[in-house]
């Protein structure tokens, strides 16, 4: 582990986080170990990583696929013998798909049918199946990305067809809200669309819903996967 450099901010940051994560998972009755922590760790460098890893943190989150795939390949050459999980958080563009299947444990932003495939066509055989979620879009702007709550379980079934790829659950990124009461009526409709096609695919495990300014809310309403940026490594600039 010599290669690793300490960061006092992203230490204390992480378990700050962690606490506050599990004082939400208490406060719903829910037990903190049903709760992952996804950093991350977009537009950071290398050592935001390294310092995340020397806390403990092993599951890390990255939106731009050229960014990450320097990154993910250096981590390689640095520290062979480690294994951290990564996952794929941004939008999907579809002649990026295969290098997000070769590189990526976890892709959470899957919208439409076109990109699924690519990511199963291009899954290496070597490697299990790719954890995928659907991004729905809960706030019906067609600017953002996700597929709407209406469509989610046509894509469900198509996905779950497809053998490189293993369905996991609903991902969605909802615009900011004022109150915790307006933030938790939100990730319910994630919830309550997860229970309905759960019927359909009862191996369905995961709501990837919550970041810095929303994750009691969304463990209140049952996250599995809360992502976490700055809350851990501090504002980005640009
Ligand atoms: C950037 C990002 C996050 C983290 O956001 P913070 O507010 O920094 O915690 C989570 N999910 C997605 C999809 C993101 O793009």
């Amino acid at each position: 582990m010599s290669n690793f450099t300490e960061n006092h901010d992203i230490n204390s940051a992480l378990h700050a986080v962690r606490s506050e994560l599990a004082t939400a998972a208490s406060a719903a009755q829910r037990s903190p170990e049903d709760v992952q922590l996804l950093a991350v760790s977009k537009r950071k460098p290398l050592a935001a990583i390294e310092a995340a890893w020397l806390a403990g943190q092993r599951a890390f989150g990255e939106n731009y696929v050229d960014e990450a795939l320097e990154k993910i390949s250096a981590w390689q050459d640095k520290h062979p013998d480690t294994t951290p999980e990564w996952h794929f958080i941004g939008a999907i563009q579809s002649r990026k798909a295969a290098a997000i299947a070769q590189h990526f444990d976890w892709a959470h932003s899957v919208d439409r049918l076109k990109v699924a495939k690519k990511l199963n066509d291009n899954r290496p055989p070597s490697l299990p199946p790719l954890s995928v979620c659907i991004q729905v879009n809960l706030d019906a702007e067609d600017t953002k990305a996700g597929i709407a709550l209406t469509d989610v379980a046509t894509l469900a079934g198509q996905i779950s067809e497809l053998p490189a790829l293993r369905l996991r659950g609903l991902m969605s990124i909802p615009a900011p809200r004022q109150t915790e009461t307006e933030q938790r009526a939100v990730f319910r409709q994630l919830a309550q669309a997860q229970a309905a096609i759960k019927q359909a695919h009862p191996q369905l495990d995961t709501l990837s819903m919550g970041m810095s300014g929303d994750m009691t809310a969304a463990i209140a309403e049952g996250a599995t996967i809360v992502r976490v940026g700055t809350a851990i490594f501090g504002a980005r600039d640009g």
